[in-house]
């Protein structure tokens, strides 16, 4: 392992660039788009567990590349702090509005009634990706990487739609196709997601099909069936591996997809220094865990590296489905039919199916297994949030700054306004830095819901969490590590 100095973090030759309402982002050149990602396994404090095959044996890289692209299973493995992005990659990033902008949010500042010497918000611009979310970082890079392996196509699974869209974008991006299984409830509540993923020439159906064995297991006892992401992911990766010249891509949870987020961090660790600036606070919301990961691991390696120990890092994740917040750390299936591999995350257990009321998105059972480990190891915390609250911060966001976010990433933001309000009483300095993961101008369902005073709160009760955990795999860890 390189231990970094402190020297390397300061940049001599930049000049700090002080901030106002007329000067409120900092932007970099296109040349400053990264040229690596960085990898965060070298730096944990325990060596990465591997996924798990259901007879909880670990699942060779020979059957993990049956599934997912190879280069993508091999960065999975590396111990090299960075790993080098191919230059195809980067021009589909430079298409994708990277690097994004860093902004000050001066008027939510002022709407707080903050002290803007002392207590500072700014937010990673994500929604400027042409699909509106930070999806795309990965998706560009494992659509590159399967046209590399010389495959037809990639199968996948969305839930609200951001991660089929990007996808969708990537695959003609790089002249594969692309077949998405929507979880049918957000198929009929997000026709606008539909048509983009039809316009980038996807094919889309609404899961649970009756295409796959595991769809039609749920299709036959009722073909309206609202769905789940478990089962989307199930129905993708069954037709995947039964499909010649096809794999399988995931948009979160997996090693790989928080490392190719870890360009969001990279980013702002860059335009942070510009700024004069370091976080006190790194937040990010967390569905399956990517783009908190890649805000956060960049800055993560200073605290593991003693470098600036007294960072916190905060989750922020729904009520309705609060992972790391009530879940537990144990392995689990990746999906409902317990076709995908075994990991060790935080989880609610494999059955979970959201609640029906939940509008708040970020629905994954599970978070993404580094992620979990260092939530572990207290190096993370989580926070929970109905989603009302978070909704009516996303409205606050969108009066102030202008923005309309999507409805995972209000979660990010009550979770920053709770940062700096807490400083403000507290009389304390805090600078506050959160990923703007996506914008909601196809959310407006859950907006209308809130004009409407129609959301209803809804908190995952203990009891169904521990029922789920009934059902989890069986594994003796004392035969592999
Ligand atoms: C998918 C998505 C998330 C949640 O996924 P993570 O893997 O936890 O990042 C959050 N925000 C937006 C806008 C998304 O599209």
């Amino acid at each position: 392992m390189v231990i970094d100095t402190k020297n390397q973090h300061s940049l001599p030759n930049k000049t700090i660039q002080s901030m106002s309402r007329l000067n409120n982002k900092i932007m970099l050149p296109l040349n400053k788009i990264p040229k690596q990602w960085l990898n965060i396994a070298p730096f944990l404090p325990e060596k990465p567990y591997p996924c798990l095959l259901p007879n909880g044996m670990p699942a060779s890289p020979e059957i993990m590349k049956q599934i997912f692209p190879t280069e993508c299973v091999k960065q999975a493995m590396s111990e090299d702090e960075f790993i080098d992005i191919p230059r195809e990659i980067r021009e589909a990033f430079a298409l994708c509005n990277r690097p994004t902008p860093l902004v000050r949010a001066f008027r939510l500042e002022k709407a707080l009634g903050l002290d803007s010497d002392r207590i500072k918000i700014f937010y990673k611009a994500e929604y400027v990706s042409p699909t509106g979310s930070h999806k795309g970082n990965t998706a560009i890079a494992q659509a590159y990487y399967a046209k590399k392996d010389k495959i037809k196509g990639l199968t996948t699974e969305t839930g609200a739609g951001q991660w089929g869209s990007a996808l969708a974008m990537a695959g003609t991006m790089m002249d594969l196709d692309v077949k998405v299984f929507q979880v049918r409830a957000s198929y009929y509540d997000k026709p606008g997601r539909r048509v983009l993923m039809n316009n980038f020439g996807a094919d889309l159906v609404p899961s649970p099909s009756n295409q796959t064995e595991v769809g039609k297991v749920f299709y036959k006892e009722n073909s309206n069936h609202p769905g789940s992401l478990g089962i989307a992911i199930s129905e993708a990766l069954e037709l995947a591996m039964k499909t010649p010249d096809y794999k399988y891509s995931l948009g979160s949870v997996l090693d790989f997809v928080c490392l190719h987020q870890t360009v969001i961090g990279l980013e702002a660790k860059e335009q942070m220094e510009i700024a004069g600036e370091y976080p006190d606070v790194v937040i990010g919301c967390v569905g399956g865990g990517s783009n908190f990961s890649g805000i956060a691991f960049p800055f993560i390696k200073d605290k593991l590296l003693g470098i600036k120990s007294n960072t916190e890092f905060i989750g922020a994740e729904p009520a309705a489905c609060p992972s790391i917040t009530k879940g537990k750390y144990t392995w689990d299936f990746g999906d409902t039919a317990k076709i995908a591999p075994i990991a060790k995350m935080f989880t609610l257990g494999h059955s979970f199916i959201p609640p029906a009321v939940h509008a708040g998105g970020l629905r994954y059972h599970g978070a993404a297994p580094i992620l979990s480990m260092l939530a572990n190891h207290d190096l993370v915390s989580s926070a929970m949030y109905h989603q009302t609250r978070a909704i009516k911060a996303g409205m606050l966001f969108s009066r102030t700054e202008g923005i309309l976010p999507a409805v995972e990433t209000c979660h990010a933001i009550v979770s920053a306004i709770d940062k700096a309000l807490e400083a403000k009483e507290e009389g304390k300095k805090c600078t506050i830095l959160f990923n703007f993961s996506g914008h909601g101008y196809f959310d407006t369902h859950a907006y209308k819901a809130l004009q409407e005073n129609k959301l209803v709160d809804f908190e995952y009760p203990n009891e169904e969490i521990e029922a789920a955990l009934k059902d989890l795999p069986v594994v003796d860890e004392s035969k592999f590590m």
